[in-house]
């Protein structure tokens, strides 16, 4: 049992502060770690007194709290599949979810009661608590009735520990299902690969329903007996005020962006950091470039994904695998991680030579499962000899540095040819003015698809659309160039930092129709 791994890595003295969060009025509010282990008892023995069939699901879409994760530590304690849910979803979305995952217990904010048990039941749930961003609501209530010890149920490698629904960025959400194993076997390769160590804090400022915050930073504290700083929204004057008392962070680029446009975000204000981690999305080497000037840190930035957990990470000390290698490469998602496979093939399946883009496929113990009763697509995103089709587009270099350079599925195909948007945006993104870029293909009838491109202006800046187009002639074969140029505000993202790319496409789809 994963909680039993995490359990033995609590510090011997567990009047420890394991926690430190606030109130919403701002309060500080400490956990020890003998709080964690006591609160995930009741939790876990409430569950166990419900007497759910094995393999049960517990659906949860909460608002973040510490009483949040307890859930989660309690549901892996009592054996049981923990399934969050992304807040922002709304009743279509959780209707599809719940009907989709047929879960045994849901829980959700009292606000949500009403809409969510209605949905639930129909669906066929048994048990529906609440559970406030305050300590309230009915599943703390019911739990305090439970006694403060649990003993973990057994569970073996192959047992299922939780269901992450994907992030939906490419289509419909899929359920990865992901083993004990595949969860300790990670958390224990970042534990070394990062370098944790005694007397690391953690600030934890990302959402808990996604593999990066949920997994990476989590286990990744509890698995070193390490204190988390947590803060229940991303605030980034918050994040630079606490780096003095902590020593990593994990981030979406679009945090690193938004810390960067505060003034108090210096060399001194990170100067007790080991460590700045950042994934999800692709980091812009710009970001990477002005975190190095204002802070001296490097970001390291790994690559993974719901069905995997982590895959790749640039090296945090000296990689012996590659030849002692240590240095973080922007624009490079690093190397595979310890215990993890990773080739790139043509479409054909046959490996491409060194340097040459292609799609990622990979192996490992941390690979999951399969998507959650869809075993036809999981089917399908293995090949015949057993590796995961990623979705992602990359290359390794001849210093085993991998790149994504893009999505398969975003790939654009112009005249026959394949144009990837990444290395079009690279472009755009150097040019004067310009924040980002997201170059998207749309149906053209002569060329079958061609690109086209919005540009983000940096604030105060002015972008002409045609001079775009014009300077990127200048660099690139024509087959490449984007047919028209958008200047707007804003990129479609989601809740992870993500471009939505086919919201670009549907709304552009009809431009050469
Ligand atoms: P869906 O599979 O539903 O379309 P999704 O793939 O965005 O959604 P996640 O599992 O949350 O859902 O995200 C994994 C994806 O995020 C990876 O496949 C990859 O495309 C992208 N990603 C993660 N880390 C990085 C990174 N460092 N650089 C570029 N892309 C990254
Ligand atoms: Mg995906």
């Amino acid at each position: 049992n994963l909680f039993s791994a995490l359990r033995a890595a609590f510090p011997a003295d567990l009047d420890q502060t394991a926690v430190e969060a606030a109130s919403a009025a701002g309060a500080p509010l400490l956990y020890t770690w003998r709080d964690l282990d006591r609160a995930s008892a009741r939790i876990a023995n409430l569950l166990a007194s419900l007497k759910l069939p094995e393999g049960s699901r517990i659906a949860v879409q909460v608002e973040k709290s510490v009483e949040a994760m307890l859930l989660y530590l309690a549901t892996l304690r009592a054996g049981y599949v923990f399934l969050p849910l992304n807040t922002a979803y709304q009743s279509a979305e959780i209707e599809y979810f719940i009907g989709n995952a047929e879960p045994a217990v849901v829980v959700c904010t009292p606000g949500n009661f009403g809409w969510v048990s209605k949905i639930a039941f129909t669906a066929g749930t048994q048990h529906v608590f609440t559970l406030g961003d305050d300590r309230t609501g009915s599943l703390l209530e019911r739990a305090a009735h439970f006694g403060d010890e649990h003993r973990a149920v057994p569970r073996k490698a192959d047992d299922l520990a939780a269901i992450l629904y994907t992030s939906g960025t490419t289509g419909r959400s899929k359920g990865a299902m992901l083993t004990h194993g595949n969860l300790l076997s990670n958390a224990q390769v970042l534990k070394d690969y990062w370098g944790w160590k005694p007397g690391d804090v953690l600030i934890h400022a990302l959402p808990i329903f996604h593999v990066h915050g949920l997994f990476v930073a989590i286990h990744g504290a509890l698995i070193n007996g390490s204190k988390m700083i947590w803060m229940a929204k991303f605030d980034p004057k918050a994040v630079i005020a606490a780096m003095p008392r902590a020593t990593v962070f994990m981030g979406v680029p679009t945090l690193y962006v938004r810390m960067l446009a505060e003034p108090a975000l210096t060399q001194a204000a990170a100067s007790h950091m080991r460590l700045f981690i950042a994934g999800s999305a692709p980091l812009l080497i710009e970001t990477f470039k002005e975190w190095q000037d204002r802070t001296g840190h490097t970001i390291l930035e790994r690559y993974g994904m719901s069905e995997t957990i982590m895959l790749t990470s640039n090296p945090y000390a000296a990689d012996a695998r590659h030849g002692g290698q240590a240095e973080r490469r922007g624009s490079t998602v690093g190397f595979p991680l310890p215990g993890v496979g990773l080739r790139v093939v043509d479409d054909a399946g046959k490996p491409v030579p060194v340097g040459e883009i292609g799609n990622i496929q990979v192996k490992g113990p941390n690979v999951f499962k399969g998507y959650w009763r869809m075993p036809e697509k999981t089917k399908e995103e293995f090949s015949a000899d057993g590796w995961f089709k990623t979705g992602d587009v990359g290359k390794v270099d001849e210093r085993g540095y991998v790149s994504i350079v893009g999505r398969s599925k975003d790939l654009i195909i112009s005249g026959g040819y394949n144009v990837y948007p990444a290395e079009i945006e690279g472009y755009i993104n150097e040019m004067p003015g310009v924040a980002e870029s997201a170059v998207v293909g749309v149906p053209h009838p002569d060329f079958g698809e061609v690109g086209v491109v919005v540009v983000i202006p940096k604030p105060g800046a002015k972008v002409d659309g045609d001079a775009v187009i014009a300077s990127l002639k200048s660099q690139l074969a024509n087959f490449k160039i984007p047919k028209r140029c958008f200047v707007t505000t804003e990129l479609p993202r989601n809740t992870m930092g993500k471009v939505q790319k086919n919201l670009l496409r549907d709304q552009y789809k009809g431009l050469f129709a």
